[in-house]
């Protein structure tokens, strides 16, 4: 399996060229997560009104969803500059304060994949987060001191596909947390007719629709597709997304009519075909793929459970019945020893 495929919530090359310009900017154009943009107005007019930076703030979904979207929405309705960066990015803690002296007042400090920002990083981030203040380390061996530096108020805004990797302490800083989820048909509707609107594509609402429904509930997938499709609109067609030409450019591309793709089938083929349907361990599905952990978990599994089609359990993963259904395979009763089913089919 590989992130070249059409439906990966990950981004490649050509998504950040194109991401730029489609990106929401306000709050007003971000479309959905309705309950997180209410929160966020909430907090922004509160903010403003004191006259005080943003609380720390914690984004965190699959990827695609519009996290680092929404920090930049943050960083336009609050009037100040946004500093990106990511864990990984950040490799001593030397690079950490480097970020952190540079930041003016009320500025934003991004991280992406803040999960992955390792632990002797993360003990320079929490002074920075709760008081404002840098400690370093002046000489070295008995003589060595602290000295403490003091930054300007500024927000972090961390953004993570798995929360559960963050480190309590870490979690405990941020005054505010918000899940992004997976966006209905309609918004992703929404949001393929805005992009289309900025990419001067022509689409019926009805082809739109179509794009919409097989975008796995991710906005970055969604344009990605459009720009597929508009693909084959200009060479098949005259350049306009009807119904039926977003109908056969997506078959060509593979894509179902749940957003499923040959990647997905594979791996619900695999814990059916190989593994009787599971509970299989995630390591183990990974090895028989030839994928990495990380991958299934976070780019096909989240989706894939949103639909109902995969489960875990403490055990492992379990093929259910819709599964099964959806790839037209007869389903096979487990035995009573593959436990988290036996309720579900024995009563
Ligand atoms: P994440 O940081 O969660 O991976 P991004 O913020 O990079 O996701 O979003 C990916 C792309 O999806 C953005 O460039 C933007 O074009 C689009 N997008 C995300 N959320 C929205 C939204 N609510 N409305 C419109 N477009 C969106």
């Amino acid at each position: 399996m590989s992130d070249e495929r059409v439906v990966t919530p990950r981004a490649g090359e050509e998504d950040q060229q194109i991401e730029k310009s489609l990106r929401p900017r306000r709050l007003a154009e971000f479309i959905g997560q309705e309950k997180v943009v209410e929160q966020l107005r909430i907090a922004i007019a509160a903010a403003k009104g004191r006259g005080e930076p943003l609380d720390h703030t914690l984004l965190y979904g699959p990827p695609g969803l519009g996290k680092t979207s929404l920090a930049g929405v943050l960083a336009n309705e609050m009037g100040v500059n946004i500093k990106l960066t990511s864990g990984p990015a950040i490799e001593r803690a030397g690079d950490l304060a480097a970020l952190l002296t540079n930041l003016q007042k009320d500025d934003i400090l991004f991280i992406d994949e803040i999960h992955r920002l390792n632990r002797a990083i993360e003990e320079v981030l929490y002074p920075a987060m709760e008081d404002f203040a840098l400690d370093i380390m002046v000489g070295k061996g008995p003589g060595a001191r602290s000295l403490r530096l003091k930054l300007p108020r500024f927000t972090v805004v961390g953004a993570t596909t798995r929360l559960a990797l963050l480190t309590s302490p870490l979690r405990d800083r941020f005054g505010a947390v918000h899940r992004l989820e997976f966006y209905s048909v309609d918004a992703l509707y929404e949001i393929v007719m805005r992009s289309a609107r900025i990419l001067g594509v022509a689409c019926t609402p009805e082809g739109a629709r179509e794009i919409a429904a097989r975008a796995r509930g991710t906005p970055r997938i969604v344009n990605r597709l459009l720009r597929r499709v508009r693909d084959y609109a200009q060479v098949i067609g005259d350049g306009v997304i009807t119904l039926e030409v977003a109908r056969d450019a997506l078959a060509k591309l593979e894509v179902d009519h749940l957003g499923l793709d040959e990647n997905d089938r594979r791996l619900l083929r695999a814990i059916i075909e190989l593994f009787g349907g599971g509970p299989v361990g995630l390591s183990t599905l990974a090895a028989s793929l030839a994928e990495e952990v990380d991958a299934i978990e976070d780019v096909y599994e989240p989706f894939l459970l949103q639909l109902g089609f995969l489960q875990r359990t403490p055990r492992g993963r379990i093929a259910t019945r819709r599964a099964y259904e959806h790839l037209g395979v007869p389903y096979v009763e487990r035995t009573m020893d593959n436990g988290a089913e036996q309720g579900r089919l024995w009563t």
